[in-house]
């Protein structure tokens, strides 16, 4: 493992400064993800800048109904919250169905969000990728992409899916995300947040050089919502998702008064899926709306030598949670 400089900071200026002061500075939350990508050479910070005595550790509810969650919440802190279970089981499910209990009681809603892909050639060191090397190639084109490789968003460069369960509810929730540069602060949507790998694969988000996440915010629920998280896996715990789906509607009768789907595991970010929404509001529930809509969600899919399974399993991913969530019966 090669050296690095560690500075703990004790106050979100402290925290920037050491990271503007550095060349390639990587802010320390759980460590997780880091810790792993430091050990593997695939991640080479010269200072690690601890921010985990920062004072972002609150969940508050705010008077226009949304909730702002600290970046330093922890995954689990975060999935028991008595409003997050209440009012938004969607990201209480996401966030248990993500790693395990020991990575979840660390992980942090920041790291969460800035969480890398699980693609073995990004994490191998060594092989050609975008990513890690930009301009040295994509070998998972051509290569093993199975299970941590997306049919939607991927470009000739980079076919990593987003790894991210968290991030996928919240995408369908609808929130912001607050970010503390050495200019001030400034809030950026989170659906704009993680980028299209494009030409530029190892532009991730939409964080500028030494910002900080301070603060995620989630929209106020939608009224008389019903929401579930829905993981297909080769195994049933402690795997990323081969497909998920984040589905909240509101019900008016029998008739779909509102829909938001968003997925995981078959994007290179986290997926929201607007038109197949648009096409289940106001019409009423059945299995063939919702095969139609699934069908709408992977369009544009585009699926590569050992992924194209991850069409068909995405699309039950939806109708599945949208059937569980309206108790609609096979006709
Ligand atoms: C074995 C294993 C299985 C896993 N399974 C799943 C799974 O099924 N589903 C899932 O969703 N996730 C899974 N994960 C990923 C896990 O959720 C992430 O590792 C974790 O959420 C990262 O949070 P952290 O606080 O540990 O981040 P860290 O590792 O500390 O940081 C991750 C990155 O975020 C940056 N960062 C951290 N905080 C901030 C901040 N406030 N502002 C700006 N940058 C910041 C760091 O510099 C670093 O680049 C798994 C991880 C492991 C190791």
């Amino acid at each position: 493992m090669r050296s690095f400089e560690y500075e703990r900071a004790s106050s979100v200026g402290q925290a920037l400064n050491h990271h503007a002061a550095a060349q390639r500075p990587s802010y320390l939350a759980g460590g997780t993800t880091l810790l792993d990508l430091v050990k593997l050479d695939v991640m080479r910070p010269d200072q690690l800048v601890d921010i985990n005595r920062l004072p972002l550790r609150q969940i508050e509810a705010l008077p226009d109904g949304r909730l702002r969650i600290g970046a330093l919440v922890t995954n689990s802190e975060l999935a028991r919250h008595s409003i997050v279970r209440t009012h938004y089981p969607v990201l209480s499910q996401a966030l248990l169905a993500g790693a395990s209990t020991q990575l979840r009681n660390k992980a942090t809603t920041g790291g969460n969000v800035m969480q890398r892909v699980r693609c073995n050639y990004f994490r191998d060191g060594v092989s050609p990728c975008n990513k890690r090397e930009p301009g040295s190639g994509c070998s998972a084109i051509g290569g093993h992409n199975r299970s941590v490789h997306a049919v939607l968003g991927t470009s000739e460069h980079c076919i990593a899916s987003h790894p991210s369960d968290m991030c996928v509810a919240m995408t369908a929730i609808g929130a912001c995300v607050t970010v503390q540069g050495l200019r001030g602060s400034r809030e950026i949507d989170f659906g704009d947040f993680h980028l299209l790998p494009g030409d530029t694969p190892w532009k991730e988000h939409a964080l500028h050089p030494h910002e900080l996440i301070t603060h995620v915010t989630l929209d106020a629920p939608l009224t008389g919502s019903r929401s579930g998280y829905l993981k297909l896996r080769d195994r049933a715990s402690y795997q990323f998702a081969l497909a998920s789906s984040a589905v909240i509607v509101v019900m008016d009768g029998p008739r779909i008064r509102e829909a938001r789907i968003a997925m995981g595991g078959v994007g290179t970010k986290p997926w929201r899926a607007r038109e197949a929404e648009a096409s289940l509001a106001g019409q009423s529930a059945s299995m063939d709306l919702f095969a139609q809509a699934a069908s709408i969600a992977f369009r544009d899919a585009h699926p590569y030598a050992h992924n194209a399974f991850k069409v068909p399993l995405g699309q039950q991913a939806i109708v599945r949670n949208l059937r569980n969530l309206t108790g609609t019966e096979a006709a």
